[in-house]
C-alpha cells in the first residue's frame, strides 16, 4: 500500500525528533490544498496555531490571507506551512537542531503539495530552506530556481504588522508571484487590477 498524505498526517502527530514535541498542544501541519501550484512556508506555529493545530491563523495568518484574497487566491491555488511543525515556547526562533529535525517532514510534505512555487515568508524559513544566512531585505523579490521550483523569498506578514511601510513590498512580491503564476497557467489571470488593502484582516 502506498504512502497516503493521511499516514503522512499521522506521523507528524506522533513524532517525537526533538524537544518541540514536549511542549506542544498540537503538531501544525498545513491549511489550504493539500495539492497547489504555491506553497507558502512561514518559521513556525504561535500560540493560536499551536492551539488550534493549523498554520498562521493568528494575525499575521489574517494579514496574509487579506494579501492573498485581495490578489484573487483561493484556498485551492496555495499550501500554508512551516519550516517546524510544533510551537517553540515563547515563540522563539526555532534553532537548527529544530529545523533540521522538522526537515523530513518538510520534505515529504512538498512531495505531496507538488508546488511548482514556493515563497519563503521571513529570514527564518529562508535561511533553514537555502541554508543561506543572508539578510532577507537583500535577498527578497526574486525568483531562485531549485530543484525544478520557483523560490521566492519575501517579508514575513508579522515584520509587516509592525513595520507597514513595507506593506508594499510584501504587497509587490506577492504580486510577482501572481504574474508568474499566469505566466506558467498555473491560475486564471485577473480581469481588474487588484488594490493594496490597509487593514490588518
Ligand atoms: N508565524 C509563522 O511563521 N507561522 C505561523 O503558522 C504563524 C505565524
Amino acid at each position: 500500500m502506498s504512502y497516503t498524505w493521511s499516514d503522512f498526517l499521522d506521523e507528524c502527530k506522533r513524532c517525537t525528533a526533538c524537544s518541540l514535541s514536549g511542549t506542544r498542544k498540537n503538531v501544525v501541519i498545513s491549511r489550504g490544498a493539500i495539492r497547489a501550484p504555491l506553497m507558502l512556508v512561514g518559521e513556525g506555529p504561535g500560540a493560536n496555531e499551536d492551539q488550534q493545530g493549523i498554520p498562521f491563523v493568528g494575525q499575521a495568518g489574517r494579514l496574509l490571507d487579506l494579501l492573498l484574497k485581495a490578489y484573487g487566491f483561493s484556498e485551492d491555488d496555495f499550501h500554508i506551512c512551516n519550516i517546524v511543525k510544533c510551537r517553540p515556547p515563547e515563540n522563539r526562533v526555532p534553532t537548527a537542531e529544530e529545523a533540521k529535525a522538522c526537515m523530513p517532514h518538510l520534505a515529504k510534505q512538498i512531495r505531496f503539495a507538488k508546488p511548482k512555487i514556493i515563497v519563503l515568508l521571513g529570514k527564518t524559513a529562508f535561511k533553514y530552506f537555502m541554508n543561506n544566512d543572508e539578510p532577507i531585505g537583500q535577498v527578497r523579490g526574486r525568483f531562485i530556481e531549485k530543484n525544478d521550483y520557483l523560490i521566492f523569498p519575501t517579508f514575513h506578514p508579522a515584520y509587516i504588522l509592525r513595520n507597514n511601510n513595507e506593506r508594499i513590498t510584501l504587497w509587490r512580491d506577492i504580486g510577482l508571484v501572481r504574474a508568474k503564476m499566469e505566466e506558467l497557467d498555473l491560475i486564471s489571470s485577473l480581469t481588474d487590477i487588484p488594490k493594496m488593502p490597509d487593514g490588518r484582516g
